[in-house]
């Protein structure tokens, strides 16, 4: 059972790594979107921030639906419905005792959802570009799973880079999306990397 004081701190670790790189993802939406995803986050963030005490004495899966329906509220443009699927999926999915079976499963079960609500799919460059290789990462087995899930997501995010868009607004960039890395994919692949680094990567 994950304590309250490591869902305090997991909860804030996720929210203010996102705060932090608003600059950055502002940057990489101004390349092939429409310069919004930093300031949608951060707004999203914020208010998961603002109502998270009241939250503390509930389950992580309860915690989770509320981050979900938070940013469902506050984020708005196409990833809000997106991170707000992913995370109420996970607290739909998630026992309180989760241990990596439980996490992996409820991870695929989310995975589905999105690309459900998305109508996308991996290889598109999108968020799920990093979700999808981080589910399979937490499957493989042998030494730091931290240390490899965090390694995983940043060179899935970069991967993203060489990738045509298919889907969201840098698909209207056509072969022009190339060559700069998706904004979903690093949001995603930061909350991943902070989440890992405070299971020891
Ligand atoms: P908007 O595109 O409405 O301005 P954001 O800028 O906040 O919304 O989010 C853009 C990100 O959302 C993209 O970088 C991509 O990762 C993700 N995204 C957009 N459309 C889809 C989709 N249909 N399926 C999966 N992810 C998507
Ligand atoms: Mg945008």
């Amino acid at each position: 059972m994950i304590s309250e004081t490591m869902r305090k701190t997991l909860v804030e670790a996720v929210a203010k790594t996102i705060i932090e790189h608003t600059q950055e993802l502002t940057e990489l939406d101004q390349a092939i979107g429409d310069g919004d995803h930093g300031l949608n986050m951060k707004r999203g963030f914020s208010a998961v921030l603002e109502g998270l005490e009241a939250e503390l004495k509930k389950s992580l899966p309860e915690l989770l639906r509320y981050v979900g329906m938070t940013l469902v509220m506050k984020v708005g443009g196409a990833s809000g419905p997106l991170y707000g699927t992913l995370f109420m999926t996970m607290g739909d999915e998630l026992p309180a005792d989760a241990d990596l079976a439980s996490l992996t499963h409820a991870l695929t079960v989310a995975i589905e959802a999105v690309q459900k609500r998305g109508k996308s799919e991996p290889g598109q460059k999108t968020l799920l570009d990093v979700l999808v290789p981080v589910r399979d990462e937490l499957g493989v087995g042998g030494g730091s799973v931290a240390e490899r899930v965090q390694r995983r997501a940043r060179s899935a995010a970069e991967a993203t880079i060489a990738m045509r868009a298919y889907r969201g607004r840098a698909s209207f960039l056509g072969d022009r999306s190339m060559g700069h890395m998706d904004p979903g994919a690093r949001s995603c692949s930061l909350m991943v990397g902070r989440i890992c680094e405070l299971f020891g990567a």
